[in-house]
């Protein structure tokens, strides 16, 4: 049989494509992309002539089954995202489900990844730290999903649209109040790279003093919750400590 490859692709500069995912990219039947206009600019850049198959959210259960096929007729296919790790908030999970399941032989080659890329520059905890992808759109379901995470020790680390920047960060010191250590990683590896850290209220009025800071592709860090001893929920230290000051 084939192999599935998994192959990130650059989450802004060229340069940061691998030697072997030229390669790969270069050897396959077919490369399965979630745009196919979007990645012919980037193959044709590289001078990669494989063939191209759309595989995106709205079709990719149906055409893993065909794929899951070819590969057992022996074909090996790369899947690719527009930028990227594929599957990292990005189609490829049924895929790779699917290939599992049949036990066809998967390959995930390592490399660009916004979040991962973020963390590292931050300046945060990296011992431990949760992966949240995109917050829903809507108001009120985002601030619930902060709220469910008020408690959390770990890192936490999300993506998020410059559109939606500053209501996002708005939900963020209602969520962990206004002294939360925060960083934001902003079109990283592209020409206007910049990173902001400090507490929420200070990122806050940073990025609404700057509309430049509005645009672009971000990557949204929060602190975590410090970690306590006895594991009492950050609510109940708040109550301790205004009753605490209450006493003689
Ligand atoms: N699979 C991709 C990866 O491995 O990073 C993520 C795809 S997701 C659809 C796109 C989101 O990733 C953007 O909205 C942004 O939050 C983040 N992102 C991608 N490229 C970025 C960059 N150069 N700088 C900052 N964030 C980026």
């Amino acid at each position: 049989t084939g192999t599935l490859y998994i192959v990130p692709t650059p989450i802004g500069n060229l340069n940061d494509i691998t030697l072997r995912a030229l390669e790969v990219l270069r050897s396959v039947d077919v490369i399965a992309a979630e745009d196919t206009r979007h990645s012919g600019v980037l193959l044709n850049h590289f001078g990669i002539e494989s063939k191209l198959w759309a595989v995106h959210e709205h079709n990719e259960r149906q055409k893993s089954e065909a794929i899951v096929q070819r590969i057992q007729e022996g074909q090996s296919i790369a899947l690719i995202s527009d930028a990227g790790t594929p599957l990292i908030s990005d189609p490829g999970y049924p895929l790779v489900n699917a290939c599992r399941s049949a036990g066809v032989p998967v390959v995930a080659l390592p490399g660009a990844c916004a979040a991962i890329t973020a963390l590292s520059a931050s300046g945060l905890p990296t011992d431990r730290f949760l992966f949240c992808g995109f917050l829903s759109p809507k108001q009120q379901a985002r601030l619930s999903a902060l709220e469910a995470l008020q408690d959390e020790t770990a890192t936490m680390v999300f993506y998020e649209a410059p559109r939606r920047i500053l209501d996002t960060l708005t939900a963020v010191l209602d969520a962990f109040g206004p002294e939360r250590q925060v960083v934001i990683g902003r079109e990283i590896t592209k020409q206007f790279e910049t990173y902001l850290s400090g507490t929420v209220a200070e990122v806050l009025e940073k990025v609404a003093a700057d509309a430049n800071q509005q645009r672009g592709e971000i990557v949204l860090m929060i602190a975590g919750a410090p970690a306590n001893d006895h594991n009492i929920p950050a609510e109940a230290l708040q109550l301790l400590s205004l009753l605490s000051a209450e006493l003689p």
